[in-house]
């Protein structure tokens, strides 16, 4: 087969997120910027960075050119590390009823709550689902989020868990960007379901676990651990056999009350996600762990909560990621950059801390090595600003889009922007 070969640039700045290590705080002076920079990929891959000029006389006669135009900024594609895109129904009148002072309890009551989009999912024809999850996963990668995690979970039941998952694998072929399907069986106890939390859970253990592995839907499980949802007696067996039985484990945890990231770390989970309630124990916990902490900033804005301690999680040597926690309830924003941009005003991460937790520490949560720095070997996802200096993007908080898109080396949205951003 032909070696495709093209050569990107001149680009202004290229943030590489080259070196800066897997953990921990960092300062913006260990950004790697090349400037006046120029690209070459390879068959989705990025084969070099480094001066334009020289790149170009070494390669242009081999290489396709595509020029950019004005000043551009390239950085690694964005990673969504947690969402909930597959879903149908809207809970605006939770949001209306919940900043109107009702509690969870009343909201529950009046039809809301998860089980309102559990009965509006399962209502759902699978082609639906695929198309819902389609526009919503190509709103995302139109604001450079390249790969995107999602969950099930507003199945609860083993048919409509496969019927989601199954959506989640058919819409994945349908847009650019990669969709990673989790297993979120373990979302609440279903109102319908005859028997207690021990019996479900190990219904879907028996059931749904070898199916998901027959039919390659997913790989990794998830559970939301909480007084509300699953405790630590029942969660902890069930998590221990989907780890035994090869999954990756996520888990909700410490978003109320603690128990969940003490879970995830004693398992090993790829992430422990939430972590609002995290106290200083939990934080050193998942510090001194290889479980990387996934704070939601948009689950926090659309409950109206404190923040994840992210600055006291990085200060104590965690590795962090944000993720949109995109789903109808909690976190309607989709927004992932801007919900990113305002934990760091909060929380005061520096450019390089949430550049770095939107890219390859988000891929670290979810067990990717192949992406989320622009280094050779790596998948050619990048996203291209038009501005001079790569500030902008988070200073613009996310109202700043992305000019253009590129997914395994192929330009996949073009925005006709006009560039200069005021
Ligand atoms: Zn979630």
């Amino acid at each position: 087969m032909e070696k495709k070969l093209i050569l990107i640039g001149p680009l202004r700045q290229v943030l590489t997120l080259d070196g800066i290590p897997e953990k921990g705080a960092v300062k913006d002076e260990q950004l790697q910027i090349v400037e006046h920079a120029g690209m070459v990929l390879q068959n989705g891959v990025i084969q070099e960075i480094g001066d334009f000029d020289s790149l170009y006389q070494r390669w242009h006669e081999q290489a396709e050119l595509v020029c950019t135009e004005g000043s551009q900024v390239a950085l690694p594609g964005f990673i969504d590390c947690h969402t909930h895109i597959a879903y149908a129904g809207n809970r605006a009148n939770d949001f209306a009823l919940r900043n109107a002072g009702s509690s969870y309890l009343e909201i529950a009551e009046a039809g809301g709550g998860i089980w309102n989009t559990v009965s509006h999912t399962r209502a759902s024809k699978e082609d639906q689902l695929v198309r819902l999850t389609v526009e919503r996963a190509r709103f995302l990668l139109s604001q450079g989020v390249t790969t995107i995690e999602v969950k099930s979970g507003y199945g609860l039941q083993v048919k409509e868990e496969l019927k989601i998952l199954s959506a989640i694998k058919t819409a994945n072929r349908m847009t650019d960007a990669d969709l990673i399907p989790t297993c979120l069986a373990a979302h609440m106890l279903p109102r319908d379901f005859d028997g207690g939390a021990k019996e479900y859970l190990d219904q879907m253990e028996t059931v749904l676990f070898p199916l998901l592995k027959t039919e390659q839907l997913s790989n990794r499980m998830d559970a939301f651990i909480e007084k509300t949802a699953f405790q630590a007696d029942v969660i902890k067996p069930y998590l221990q056999r989907a780890k035994e039985m090869g999954f990756d484990l996520t888990v909700h945890a410490d978003q109320f009350t603690t128990s969940g990231s003490q879970i995830a770390v004693e398992l090993g989970a790829r992430s422990a996600d939430h972590l609002e309630a995290s106290t200083s124990t939990e934080i050193d916990l998942i510090a001194q762990s290889t479980t990387v902490a996934v704070a939601l900033p948009a689950a926090s804005l659309g409950i109206g909560c404190d923040f994840t301690p992210a600055r006291k999680l990085l200060d104590a040597g965690a590795c962090l990621a944000i993720g949109s926690d995109w789903n109808p309830g909690s976190a309607p924003m989709g927004q992932l950059l801007t919900s990113a941009c305002i934990l760091a005003t909060m929380e005061k991460l520096t450019n390089a801390e949430v550049l770095s937790a939107l890219t390859f520490r988000a891929a670290k949560a979810l067990g990717l090595h192949d992406r989320g720095r622009l280094v050779p070997g790596m998948r050619a996802d990048f996203i291209l600003y038009k501005t001079d200096n790569y500030q902008n993007i988070t200073y613009y908080q996310g109202s700043m889009l992305p000019a253009a898109v590129w997914k395994d080396g192929k330009e996949v949205v073009s925005n006709n922007n006009d560039g200069q951003y005021i």
